[in-house]
C-alpha cells in the first residue's frame, strides 16, 4: 500500500461493521465510524420488540470472518442477533474506530476530497465515504384520524416502549408484515388480548424454529469446518429457491404451492379466507413464522380486516365496531427509499443526491452513482434485499468496495465513479428484467419504488456476487488528480448528470 487513505463510514450496524473489518483487514487504519446511536447493531438494536428473530437461518444470517457456533435456534432470536455483532465489534477491535452519538449531516464533495460534517459541529476531510445507512431505518409512522385522542401508549415497533405491561393488557397492533406477525405471534398467550389490524394479509410459510442441542454447539466450537459447510450449504439452497423470485418457471411454482399449502394449518375457513393475500407468494416478502397460524387460532387473538375508522380515546373504531385497547403498537414498517438521506449528500459540480435521485433512487451494482465520486454505499439502491442473507450481501459489497479503496491505495487513481453511461444501461437492463420477477406480479410492497417498479436486483443473489467480485474496469471512470488546478480542470471535463432514466 502506497498511500493510506481516510475513509469515513456512516453507520455502524451490520453493513458498517462489516465494511469496517474489510477495511481493517486491508490494511486501511485511517477509518472513522460515524455512529448517532449509542452502540453498534443498527436495526437489531432499534428493534427489541417481543418475538424478533430473523428469518434467515442464523449459520447463514452471520458473516463469514466471525462465525459463531453457539447461535441457540435455527432462527436466532433478535437480542441474541445483537450480542453477535456487539461481539464482532469487541473481538475485532472495531469500536475503537466508531465515534458515537454523533450524526453525518452533510457529505461534500470538495474535487479530490469529501468534507464531512457531523451535528456536533466538527467538519472531516475523507478521501473515501460509505454510507451504511440501512434500508429499514426510518419509521413509517401513519397518520391515521384521532390518534392523538387515544389515551393509552401508541408506539412504532422499532421503538418499542418496554415500560408498557403486556401482561393482563388488550393490545393493538396495526400492520400485518414479517414485524406484526412476529409481535402477534409472540404477545398471544402473553397479553390478555391481542388485536392485529390488517389491512391487507401477506403470505406465511409456517416453517419450525427448532433449538440446536448443546451437542450440535459443541460440535461446531470444536470444527470450524461444520460452520463453514453449513454457511454454504444454506447459501446454496437459497441461491437456488431464489430463482423463483426472479423468473417464472417449476421453483416459483412449487414455493407457490407448498405456501399456499401452509395456510391449512388454519381450520376456521372465514378466518383462513380473511389471511389469504389476493397476490402470488413472495410478491412481497414472504414471512417465515413457526407460530403465527397458531397464534391467529388462539382465543385471545383477533384479526380485524375492517379498515381502521379512526383511534378513539380508549380503543380503535372501525366501520361496525369500537376494539377496547390498552396500548396500540404501529407494525407500519419504514421508509424503505431514504437510503443515507436526510443526510445531505453534495457530489460533484454541488450535483445534490436528491437532484440525482429525483425520480427515485438508483445506482450501479447497488454501491455507487455517477456524479458522486470516491462515495460508496452498502445496500444502495437495488440491493438483491429481498429474502436473502444480507450478510452476505454486505460482505460481497463490503470487499468489492475494499478492492476498489486498495487500488487507491496502490496509487492507481484519486478518484472513481461509475460511468454515467455504464449505469444507465445497468438500470435499463434491470427494468427490462423486473417484469419477469414475482415482486411486479401485482401486490403493493416496501419493495416498490415511486413509479410503481421493485426497487430490487432483478437477478440471482449468485450473479450479484459475481458481478462484484469480477469488476468491469471499462464502466468505472478514475482520474488521477495531479495538482488542485489540474485537477479541477480534469473533473469538471466529464459531464454531471443532472437526471438519470431509471
Ligand atoms: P412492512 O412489511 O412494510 O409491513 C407494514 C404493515 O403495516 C403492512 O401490513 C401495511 O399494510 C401496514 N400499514 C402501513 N401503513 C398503514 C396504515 N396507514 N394503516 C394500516 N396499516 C398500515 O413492514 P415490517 O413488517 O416492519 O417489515 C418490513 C421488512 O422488515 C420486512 O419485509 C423484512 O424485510 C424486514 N423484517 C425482517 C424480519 C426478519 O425476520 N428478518 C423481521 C421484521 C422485519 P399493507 O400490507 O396493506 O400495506
Amino acid at each position: 500500500m502506497k498511500r493510506s487513505p481516510r475513509v469515513v463510514i456512516v453507520g455502524s450496524g451490520m453493513s458498517g461493521l462489516c465494511m469496517t473489518w474489510y477495511l481493517k483487514n486491508a490494511g486501511v487504519e485511517d477509518i472513522t465510524v460515524l455512529e448517532k446511536a449509542a452502540d453498534v447493531g443498527g436495526t437489531w438494536r432499534d428493534n427489541s420488540y417481543p418475538g424478533l428473530a430473523c428469518d434467515v437461518p442464523s449459520r447463514f444470517y452471520q458473516f463469514r470472518f466471525a462465525p459463531n457456533p453457539d447461535w441457540s435456534h435455527l432462527f436466532s432470536p433478535g437480542p441474541e442477533i445483537l450480542d453477535y455483532f456487539r461481539k464482532v465489534a469487541d473481538d475485532h477491535d472495531l469500536r475503537r474506530h466508531i465515534v458515537f452519538g454523533v450524526e453525518a449531516t452533510d457529505l461534500t464533495w470538495d474535487t479530490g476530497v469529501w468534507r464531512v460534517a457531523t451535528n456536533d459541529g466538527n467538519v472531516r476531510e475523507a478521501d473515501f465515504v460509505v454510507t451504511a445507512t440501512g434500508i429499514l431505518h426510518h419509521p413509517n409512522i401513519p397518520d391515521l384520524p384521532g390518534m392523538s385522542d387515544f389515551q393509552g401508549p401508541i408506539f412504532h415497533s422499532a421503538r418499542w416502549d418496554h415500560s408498557v405491561p403486556i401482561e393482563g393488557a388488550r393490545i393493538g397492533v396495526v400492520g400485518s408484515g414479517s414485524t406484526g406477525v412476529q409481535i402477534v405471534s409472540a404477545l398471544g398467550g402473553n397479553a390478555d388480548q391481542v388485536v392485529l389490524f390488517q389491512r391487507s394479509p401477506h403470505w406465511v410459510v409456517p416453517v419450525p424454529n427448532p433449538g440446536y442441542p448443546s451437542l450440535t454447539r459443541a460440535a461446531h466450537r470444536l470444527l470450524p469446518v461444520l460452520d463453514q459447510l453449513a454457511y454454504l450449504g444454506y447459501r446454496t439452497a437459497f441461491e437456488r429457491v431464489s430463482v423463483a423470485l426472479v423468473q417464472p418457471g417449476v421453483r416459483r411454482t412449487v414455493v407457490t404451492r407448498a405456501t399456499k399449502a401452509g395456510l391449512r394449518a388454519v381450520k376456521d375457513r372465514k378466518l383462513r379466507a380473511a389471511i389469504t393475500p389476493d397476490f402470488e407468494p413472495m410478491c412481497r416478502r414472504l414471512i417465515f413464522s413457526p407460530d403465527f397460524y397458531r397464534a391467529v387460532q388462539r382465543a385471545d387473538v383477533r384479526v380485524v380486516t375492517t379498515p381502521i375508522d379512526r383511534f378513539v380515546a380508549d380503543g380503535i373504531a372501525t366501520d361496525g365496531e369500537q376494539v377496547k385497547l390498552d396500548a396500540v403498537v404501529l407494525a407500519t414498517g419504514f421508509d424503505s427509499h431514504a437510503f443515507m438521506r436526510p443526510t445531505q449528500v453534495s457530489g460533484r459540480d454541488g450535483l445534490t443526491i436528491d437532484q440525482a435521485w429525483s425520480d427515485g433512487p438508483f445506482a450501479y451494482h447497488g454501491v455507487a452513482l455517477p456524479g458522486f465520486p470516491n462515495l460508496f454505499m452498502a445496500m444502495g439502491p437495488h440491493s438483491p434485499v429481498g429474502n436473502y442473507s444480507l450478510t452476505a450481501i454486505a460482505e460481497a459489497q463490503a470487499q468489492h468496495i475494499t478492492a476498489w479503496i486498495s487500488r487507491w491505495a496502490d496509487d492507481e487513481f484519486d478518484t472513481i465513479e461509475p460511468r454515467y453511461e455504464a449505469t444507465r444501461a445497468h438500470n435499463a437492463e434491470m427494468k427490462a428484467a423486473l417484469p419477469g420477477t414475482v415482486w411486479s406480479t401485482g401486490c403493493t410492497s416496501w419493495y416498490l419504488g415511486k413509479d410503481g417498479t421493485p426497487e430490487l436486483w432483478p437477478w440471482s443473489p449468485e450473479k450479484y456476487r459475481h458481478v462484484l467480485a469480477r469488476p468491469r474496469r471499462e464502466d468505472w471512470e478514475t482520474h488521477k488528480l495531479l495538482t488542485a488546478t489540474t485537477t479541477r480542470a480534469r473533473v469538471k471535463s466529464t459531464p454531471t448528470p443532472k437526471m438519470m432514466e431509471k
